[in-house]
């Protein structure tokens, strides 16, 4: 069944049934007005972010199920939500949409959006559905809620420690599974499967930044969208100060070194210069160290640098010359220079 067969209505209907019918706690009026209306829990501030992902630009959906695209699209806003150390609350969704796009499809990646979204306490409340002329388009436009303070990029001191939670480039290790299976299929099942899994269904830290916030442990915070050199650099910009980073000291996983090695890649380039990984990257001062690691408990947390008063970023340690070169993130209208 195509989405013309049904028409736009009857697909609103389809996905207020996967969404839920009723309105969630906190919102008096949801999908079906001409807007929602959310009450906002005591004092809490509004954090609002919006992301698209469009077809062949950020994916391609012969390479991932609807069910995960979903669960992707919501991640990326939840993702960025998280960084900002506030709850994850509602979203609407803009849907881009050919005329003969499968309807089956479609409630597929409605059903993984909305997964995700119970995972982490956050409701789809509305949103809009349009005629796309060739790509499809998801844009998804998340509330969150912070009662505490908020984490942004601004707040780096020299002197601030650098921290990475969990282990990066497994998204790019990932990516380069999805896009060969097949010959993939030489590397342990274990990591393949670990791999794909971050780089189609990353789970954002959602309890981090709201832990880090909650007890005032970061001085800045992003999540790492676009790869950990990149996304430094941004803090470093928006505190007006540089960093030094020791490539030695990023946390990489067995199964990424692994699959950089057949990928004929090399680990920590991946770790570099990846994007998705969803992890945050956080600056605390050095005497709230041990507290950090204590209140992310079990999650993983590395220290990988030290904020400077100088500005730019300068690797430092054994590896720093062999990486100097290849430090550039993904830009979306640069082409990628290849390093
Ligand atoms: P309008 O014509 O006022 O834009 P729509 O017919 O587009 O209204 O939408 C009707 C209701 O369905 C609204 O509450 C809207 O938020 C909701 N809605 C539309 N598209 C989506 C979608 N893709 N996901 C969730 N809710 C949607
Ligand atoms: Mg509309």
């Amino acid at each position: 069944m195509r989405v013309c067969d049904i028409g736009e209505f009857d697909l609103i209907e389809r996905l207020k049934g996967i969404f839920g019918a009723d309105a969630p706690p906190g919102v008096e009026v949801g999908i079906g007005d001409d807007a929602a209306v959310i009450q906002p829990a005591g004092k809490a501030r509004l954090v609002v972010t919006t992301d698209a992902l469009i077809e062949n630009v950020h994916f391609l959906t012969r390479r991932i199920e609807p069910r995960l695209l979903g669960r992707r699209a919501l991640a990326a806003n939840l993702s960025d939500v998280a960084a900002m150390g506030a709850q994850p609350r509602y979203a609407l969704l803009v849907l881009g949409l050919r005329s003969d796009a499968n309807v089956e499809y479609v409630l597929e990646l409605a059903k993984g959006m909305a997964e995700l979204g119970a995972e982490h306490q956050t409701r789809i409340i509305g949103g809009d559905i349009t005629r796309s002329p060739a790509a499809l388009s998801i844009t998804i436009t998340l509330v969150g809620e912070a009662v505490n303070g908020v984490l942004t990029r601004s707040g780096a001191h020299p002197g601030d420690l650098i921290i990475v939670t969990g282990d990066l480039g497994g998204s790019a290790a990932g990516m380069g599974i999805a896009a060969n299976p097949s010959a993939a299929a030489s590397l342990p099942q274990e990591a393949r499967e670990a791999l794909l899994k971050r780089h189609c269904d990353p789970t954002p830290r959602v309890r981090e930044g709201l832990l880090l916030a909650r007890q005032g442990l970061a001085t800045a915070a992003i999540d790492i969208s676009d790869g950990l050199a990149g996304d430094l650099r941004h803090i470093c910009e928006m505190s007006g100060v540089g960093a030094s980073l020791d490539p030695e000291a990023i946390p990489i996983a067995h199964a990424t070194r692994l699959a950089a090695a057949w990928l004929g890649q090399d680990a920590t380039v991946l770790a570099l210069q990846g994007g998705e990984d969803y992890e945050l990257l956080f600056t605390c001062t050095p005497a709230n160290a041990d507290a950090v690691v204590a209140a992310l408990v079990p999650t993983p947390v590395t220290s990988v640098g030290a904020i400077l008063a100088e500005p730019g970023l300068r690797l430092v340690g054994p590896a720093a010359e062999r990486y100097e070169r290849r430090l550039h993130s993904y830009d979306h209208f640069r082409a990628p220079s290849g390093g």
